[in-house]
C-alpha cells in the first residue's frame, strides 16, 4: 500500500482529524514483477542458443572440423540452434508489437477455408516426417471478418504445437464449423496431453510444461501467448481441453461479423 495522509484543520488550525488514503498498488507491483520476469526470461532464452552456437563453432575450429562425421553433426546442431534463435527473435518482435496499445488488426473479409489450406500445406512436410496424419473437416461458409495474416499465425502456432506434441503415428484434426453467427474452429491431437493443473498456465509467456522437451521441439514458449493475444484482438474466445497421454483440443469461437 501507498498511504497519503491529509490533516483536517478546525478552528485556529487545530487538527480535527486526519484523512488516510490507502492506494492499493498490488496490481502495479504485479505488473512490474511481470516485466522483470519477462526481461530475465528473454535474456536467458537468448543466451542459451548463443552459448551453444559459440561452443560448437569453437570445437569445430579446435580440430573437430577434420572429422567429417563430427563436422556434419556439429553443423546440423548449429543450424538447428540458429533456427531456434531466429524463431525466438521473431516471436519476441511479434509479441512486443502486439502488447503495444497501438496494435491494430488489418480487418478484411477472409475465408478461413483458404487459410486452413495454406497452413496445412505449409506444415505437411513436418507431419509427413513424423508420420502424423492431418485431417481437415470443414462445414458451411467459413467467411468472416478478420485479419488474414494474424488468423494464419494463430493456426500455424496451434497446428505446429499439435504436430510437435504428438508422437509418431498420431493424428491431428482441424475442424471449421459454421454455427449461426459464429465460426467454431478446433485443433485436436492425439498427443501427450496436458495435466489439469498445467492447463491454466500454458498461455503464459515462456511457460512450458517440460522445458527440455519443448526446447527440442524448437519452441519458444511464446506461441500460445501470441495465439491468445490474437484471438482476443479478434474478440474471439479460446478454450483448451486435454487429457494426459490422450490428447489436446483447442476450441476457438469467432464472430463472423466484426465486433467493436
Ligand atoms: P512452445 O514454443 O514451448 O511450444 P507454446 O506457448 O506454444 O510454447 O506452448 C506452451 C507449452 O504448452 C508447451 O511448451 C507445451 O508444454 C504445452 N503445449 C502446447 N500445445 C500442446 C499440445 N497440443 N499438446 C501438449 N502440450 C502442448
Amino acid at each position: 500500500f501507498h498511504i497519503t495522509c491529509v490533516p483536517i484543520l478546525g478552528f485556529q488550525d487545530k487538527i480535527k482529524g486526519i484523512v488516510l488514503v490507502f492506494h492499493d498498488i498490488t496490481e502495479l507491483k504485479h505488473l512490474e514483477q511481470m516485466r522483470k520476469d519477462f526481461v530475465a526470461n528473454v535474456s536467458h532464452e537468448l543466451r542459451t542458443p548463443v552459448t551453444s552456437l559459440k561452443g560448437f563453432a569453437e570445437t569445430l575450429l579446435d580440430g573437430a572440423m577434420d572429422d567429417v562425421e563430427l563436422r556434419k553433426k556439429f553443423l546440423s546442431i548449429i543450424w538447428k540452434e540458429s533456427d531456434r534463435l531466429q524463431n525466438l527473435i521473431q516471436d519476441l518482435l511479434d509479441f512486443t508489437k502486439m502488447e503495444q496499445s497501438n496494435f491494430k488488426l488489418n480487418w478484411q473479409t477472409v475465408n478461413l477455408a483458404t487459410i486452413i489450406d495454406d497452413v496445412t500445406t505449409l506444415l505437411e512436410t513436418k507431419a509427413r516426417k513424423k508420420e502424423l496424419k492431418m485431417h481437415v473437416e470443414l462445414s458451411g461458409s467459413l467467411e468472416m471478418d478478420g485479419d488474414a495474416e494474424r488468423l494464419k499465425q494463430i493456426l500455424i502456432n496451434l497446428i505446429n504445437n499439435a504436430l510437435s506434441y504428438t508422437p509418431s503415428g498420431g493424428e491431428v484434426w482441424i475442424t471449421g464449423k459454421d454455427v449461426d453467427e459464429n465460426i467454431e474452429l478446433y485443433v485436436k491431437d492425439t498427443g501427450i496431453g496436458i495435466t489439469d493443473d498445467e492447463v491454466p498456465r500454458i498461455f503464459e509467456r515462456f511457460y512450458r510444461v517440460d522445458k527440455a522437451r519443448s526446447r527440442n521441439s524448437g519452441g519458444t514458449g511464446l506461441g500460445l501467448a501470441i495465439v491468445k493475444h490474437l484471438v482476443e484482438a479478434h474478440k474471439g474466445s479460446i478454450k483448451v481441453t486435454s487429457q494426459k497421454d490422450k490428447g489436446t483440443t483447442f476450441q476457438m469461437i469467432f464472430s463472423k461479423k466484426r465486433k467493436d
